[in-house]
């Protein structure tokens, strides 16, 4: 079974799909993740994107999807997987179908995590991550019981160099431009759920499980 969790940055897709994958068993293929591994340990793709993702932009097409479809060769992914963050582009969908096609592979269904705008950058530009454990806080909505201190593990908090308020509205902004128009595209091939992602985090998770059922 291969599902995409398609949303707005701060719909929750990291958290959701951390849950999805451990659930169904399906390995968990996030982009953005595979990014942040690419630009720490200084391979020559990470340094090419480094420049969009502290922007907040989208890094080009060739390059992200060279990234996501050699992470789809590996065997943990023969059989389906749940992909989160791409695509992200009607450039970057098109390619996967194609790729998908010639192995005789399709994508089966497409989970829409809906979010309006205010409580979206109210909840991106509040977000730390802990270092050590990636629990999400959020200054407002959720804070550690001590200021910058994970409350499971005692990692240190982090902010995420694009989850600053400028950023945030960028990353909007892009994703309102760029990847918006997929939710026309997933609908028109009869394969979009769209859910509703004001709703608890752990309401959001059942409704998700439920859709896949
Ligand atoms: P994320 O963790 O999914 O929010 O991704 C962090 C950043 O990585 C994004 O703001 C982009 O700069 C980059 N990125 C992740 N996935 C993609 C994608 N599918 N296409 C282009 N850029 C991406």
């Amino acid at each position: 079974m291969y599902v995409i969790l398609l949303g707005p940055p701060g719909a929750g897709k990291g958290t959701q799909a951390a849950n999805i994958s451990k659930t169904f068993a399906l390995a968990h293929v996030a982009s953005g993740e595979l990014f942040r591994e690419a630009m720490s340990s200084g391979s020559e793709l990470g340094l090419q994107a480094k420049s969009f993702v502290d922007r907040g932009e989208l890094v080009p097409d060739e390059l992200t999807i060279k990234l996501v479809m050699s992470r789809l060769e590996k065997p943990d992914c023969e059989f389906g997987c749940l992909l989160d963050g791409f695509p992200r582009t009607t450039g970057q969908a098109e390619a996967l179908d194609s790729g998908f096609a010639a192995e005789n592979k399709k994508v089966d269904k497409v989970l829409f995590i809906k979010v309006s705008d205010e409580e979206l950058l109210r909840r991106l530009s509040g977000r730390w991550i802990c270092k050590s454990c990636q629990t999400p806080y959020h200054m407002v909505s959720s804070p550690p019981k001590e200021a910058g201190r994970c409350d499971k593990c005692g990692g240190e908090l982090y902010q995420r160099s694009d989850d600053t308020p400028e950023t945030a509205r960028n990353r909007l902004g892009v994703y309102f431009r760029e990847t918006a128009p997929l939710i026309s595209y997933y609908h028109n091939q009869g394969k979009l759920v769209e859910l509703n992602g004001d709703k608890s985090i752990d309401e959001v998770g059942v409704d998700l499980i439920g859709a896949l059922r």
